[in-house]
């Protein structure tokens, strides 16, 4: 998109600094530029009728009455459609919190120009609007919601399978594992991901059914690539509200064994959650499952219930880091720290450490200096078919 289309909204609270960008937006041929001197103020102009079609609002963070960070949030809620230049002398980590922020109110953040404004900065804020892979996503599509019973009666009429998302040895880059993640693949509305029914069935404590599906087939694809000659692991998560029943350490190391796997090539993703009520039988259960063999994962590691108490008073044998600090932390300070000693710390603690959504090579590199074991991410693959896996493990043996 050429400047002269655009139309900027420049929010600020100091007459003198307004005046300045507004003077800077004008001699890079942006025509149709507009003021406002408060978060108020601009939230008055944007939702005018006729709405005006600001396509960029460059907004300074700190002023008086409602601040930056208000009015983010009231954009978002009123699903204004209007991409955002933060104009602000933010500390990094303060700026990675309202990043997270603006993502969380689903804006679109262009990024951040420090002040004094500069016209170069303010000037590639504007290419950043035209390119391709930040411009709108447009009306998200309508999410078809399930009920409980929807969701079981395609579990029975077996419409659901684990799709494969293979785990890389950091140092070798051969892989070591896959972990299975849950899909529907409805006959009427095509492959349906875990967040449209793992919720509903968990809330329903009916998550039973299905993690037996998906233990049994992950199992029998495990077997088929030992079959092929590639001795990897498969990751199963395990949702901890159904685990106080004491007879399902059993079920579970018959499923696997019935599919001709042994338990040690199967490891169990376990997320604590708010729902688990009786702690001690879901921690004996986890002891037999372990005692017989499967591995441990600590799912989630760093997030909710994910917690250092978790590792005390679980055998487990793998730390699975929160994609969360994972995606971009090569280059946040924070992150980075937060991601190195999870790795140290599960070095010492004699497990394996992963690290989950891993997308960029810089994040790979930074994974490979701190030693961590394990990657999964989009960087790698997307999570496949059986088959697809297949010919992933092929292409990568070689
Ligand atoms: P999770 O266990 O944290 O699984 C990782 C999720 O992150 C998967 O989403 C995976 O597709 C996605 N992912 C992997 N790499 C990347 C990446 O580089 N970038 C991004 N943005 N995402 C990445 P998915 O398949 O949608 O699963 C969502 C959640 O649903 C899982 O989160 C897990 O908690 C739950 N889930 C999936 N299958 C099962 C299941 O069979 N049983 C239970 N209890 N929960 C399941
Ligand atoms: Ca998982
Ligand atoms: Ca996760």
């Amino acid at each position: 998109m050429n400047a002269i289309d655009l139309v900027c909204l420049v929010i600020e609270d100091d007459d003198f600094q307004r005046a300045t960008v507004v003077r800077m937006l004008r001699s890079l041929g942006v025509v149709d530029v507009r003021e406002a001197a408060d978060g108020k103020k601009a939230l008055d102009l944007l939702r005018a009728t006729p709405r005006p079609a600001v396509d960029i609002a460059l907004c300074d963070m700190d002023m008086p009455e409602m601040d930056g960070l208000e009015l983010l949030r009231h954009m978002g809620q009123g699903k204004e459609v209007v991409s955002v230049v933060i104009l602000s002398a933010l500390d990094s980590a303060l700026l990675a919190s309202v990043k997270k922020m603006s993502l969380a109110y689903g804006i679109r953040l262009l990024g951040v120009v420090e002040k004094p404004i500069g016209r170069a900065r303010l000037e590639a804020m504007l290419a950043q609007y035209a390119r391709p892979e930040t411009a709108a996503r447009g009306p998200r599509p309508a999410v078809r919601t399930f009920t409980v019973e929807e969701i079981l009666h395609g579990v029975h009429e077996g419409q659901f399978e684990p799709f494969f998302q293979p785990k890389l040895d950091v140092k070798t880059k051969r892989v070591v594992g896959a972990e299975a993640l849950a899909r529907w693949l409805h006959p009427e509305h095509g492959i349906i991901a875990p967040y449209a029914f793992i919720p509903l069935l968990e809330k329903a404590d009916a998550m039973d059914e299905l993690t037996f599906v998906m233990l049994k087939e992950a199992a029998k694809g495990c077997r088929c690539l030992h079959d092929k000659g590639y001795p990897v692991s498969v990751s199963v998560n395990l949702s901890l509200t159904s685990l106080t029943d004491s007879g399902l350490a059993q079920r579970i190391t018959t499923a696997v064994r019935d599919a001709g796997l042994d338990p040690r090539h199967v490891i169990l993703e376990v997320t604590e959650s708010a729902a688990m009520t009786d702690v001690a039988s879901a921690l004996e259960t986890l002891a037999r499952l372990r005692m017989h063999g499967f591995g441990l994962s600590i799912d989630d590691y760093g997030t909710g219930y994910a917690s250092l108490q978790q590792l005390t008073r679980i055998a487990f044998t793998e730390l699975k880091i929160d994609q969360s600090f994972v995606k971009e932390f090569a280059d946040n300070p924070s992150l980075h720290v937060i991601v190195a000693s999870s790795i140290e710390m599960a070095r010492k603690l004699k497990v394996k450490s992963v690290a989950e959504g891993v997308e960029t090579q810089a994040d790979w590199d930074a994974l490979v200096g701190l030693g961590c074991d394990t990657a999964q991410g989009y960087l790698i693959a997307k999570p496949m078919k059986l088959a697809s896996m297949v010919d992933f493990c092929a292409a990568s043996a070689t």
